[in-house]
Order: structure tokens, then sequence, then C-alpha cells
């Protein structure tokens, strides 16, 4: 069984309706799973909001300061792409702590995988700065959280978000235990993921990139996607794997400019989840990454929480 996490607070974060990254995300995704029937079948759990601890332990104390300051003094820029608004804090240490709920509800055993509908997204957060609508790195905090509160030695991080993570692949670039595994349209913002860009130290081997040229079509991104789960993440035998669930390779994206159908997502996600059932007993939590199609989005990500619940394979 799959469940969703969710609180209101992720609407309080302010960027403007004029910003692709809106509020409208979230709320037109809800609507659309009530009126199907997918909200009330899943079943929808609260999240807590992560410890400051629980954030530093991949952010510098001065880059959550800053954040929290900026938002208690009414808000203001952090760039051209990226705001805070007085909630945007509050909604930014609940948008980190849902991972960390669903991660102890699946790891209680009471769910089988669990989906975070958060904003705002995370991956693009480096250690130290909030950039391209980031302000903390939602699943990197979440693999620190698993390797210290569970013991879990290897951890996979897929991100299917049409950009690529740069924040994460900074978090882990030279530690080994976990995988970061980033398929997404290049050359693009941010301009990081090339092939080469593999770890460094003793992470050599622990970042893998697909970089994939503008209007690629669903069917290379997925034999791509496919080649690199079945070699590489089943080979490293994660124990959990969370996902960067972007929707913004979509095709009608407004922003991602690569041609993914909504069904590609729940293709993306049942692969996943086969190799998630080999490996760690189907252990699998996705946060809200990307996904600026207004109205399509709930679409895609109801595929995806499709695929998190099938049976099937
Ligand atoms: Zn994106």
């Amino acid at each position: 069984m799959t469940t969703l996490v969710y609180d209101d607070i992720y609407t309080k974060h302010d960027t403007g309706l004029q910003h692709p990254e809106n509020s409208l995300r979230i709320t037109n995704t809800v609507t659309y799973l009530k009126s199907t029937g997918v909200w009330e079948k899943l079943g929808v759990e609260k999240p807590r909001a992560a410890t400051i601890e629980e954030i530093a332990s991949v952010h510098s104390s001065y880059h959550i300061e800053h954040i929290e300051k900026l938002a208690r003094t009414g808000g203001g820029n952090i760039d051209p792409d990226t705001s805070v608004s007085p909630f945007s804090y509050d909604a930014a240490s609940y948008a980190a702590g849902a991972p960390l709920t669903a991660i102890d509800l699946v790891m209680k055993g009471e769910v089988d995988n669990a989906f975070c509908l958060i904003r705002p997204p995370g991956h693009h957060a480096t250690p130290t700065r909030a950039m391209g609508f980031c302000l903390f790195n939602n699943v990197s905090i979440a693999a620190k959280y698993l390797q210290r509160e569970y013991n879990l030695e290897k951890v996979v991080i897929i991100d299917w978000d049409v950009h690529h993570g740069n924040g994460t692949q900074d978090t882990f670039y030279e530690d080994p235990s976990v995988l970061y595994f980033s398929i997404h349209r290049y050359p693009f913002y941010p301009g990081t993921g090339r092939e080469s860009e593999t770890g460094k130290g003793r992470g050599v081997g622990g970042t893998i990139n697909i970089p994939l040229p503008h209007g690629t079509t669903s069917k290379t991104y997925i034999s791509r996607f496919q080649t690199v789960l079945e070699k590489d993440i089943k080979q490293f035998r994660p124990n959990f794997i969370l996902i960067s669930s972007g929707f913004d390779a979509y095709g009608l994206d407004p922003v991602g400019g690569l041609g993914l159908g909504t069904s590609a997502f729940r293709i993306l996600t049942e692969m996943t989840q086969k190799i998630a059932r080999e490996c760690c007993e189907g252990r699998i939590v996705s946060c809200l990454e990307g996904g600026y199609h207004l109205s399509d989005l709930p679409r895609c990500i109801e595929e995806h929480l499709n695929g998190l619940n099938s049976t099937q394979n």
C-alpha cells in the first residue's frame, strides 16, 4: 500500500502566481486526486517538520539561519528564480520533514512506499546555498536520516526531474554510500550533469549522470533509464530507494523540453519498484521536485502513484 504525505503548509510558500513553481501545482493536484478517488483510496499522512539538526546534516548553519531570518523579516529574493516569503521557512522545514515521516511509516511496515506531495522542491539546494526554486535539499536530508536513524548503509537516489540535481550531487559527490543517479536534459539549467561527472575520491562511481538532448522521446529515455537501473542500481544493492520525482520531463511541460507522455511516469515507477523489491523489500520514498504544467501535472502524479501502488511486478 502506498500513502501520500501532505500538509496545507506547502501552499503557503508564496512565490507569486506568475512564478512557474507556484502553489497551484499543489492545490490543483489535491483537487484532482480527490475528484478521481485516489486521495481517499491511498490515505494521507501529515508530515512533521524536520528539526534544525536534521536539516544541518546536509546544510551549513549559515544557510539555514539565512532562510529563517529572511522569512521572519518578511521575505525576499535569493536569486532571480528563488524567493522566500513569510511562511517559506516553515513550508521548507515541513517539506524536508515529509520524507522523514514517510521513512518512519515504511520502516515500521505500515505502508510499502510513499509519495511526498511537497514544495518548495529540493534537488538544486546545495549544502551552502538555495537556488533553482529550492531552499532545503529534501531527499539529501532523507538519505542522511536513513543512515543515521536506521543504520541503512546504502541508499540510492533516483532523480528523473528534467533538470540535473546539482545540490544532491554536491552533497554526496565524495560519499560512496549514497548512489546518486540523475537522468536529465543537457545542456540545460543548472549547467552540471555531464556523463563524466562520476564522483570524487572515495565517491568515484557513486554518481551516475545520463544527459539527454532537447526533445528526447519516451522510448529513448526509458531505455537509457532501464539500462542504468538493471546494471548499476541492481549491482549496488541499495537498502532503500529515494526518488527525486520531477514531472518536468513531460512533453508539454512549459519549462522542460523533453518528450515524456504521462504514462511514462508509471513505467519509470514500476521499473524502480521492481528493483526495490529485488534489493530492499520494496522500500521507496518519493519526493515531488519540479513539474510545471498546471493542468497535466496532477495526471502525471496520478500515474506515478498508480505505479507505486501497483502489485504487478
Ligand atoms: Zn526540474
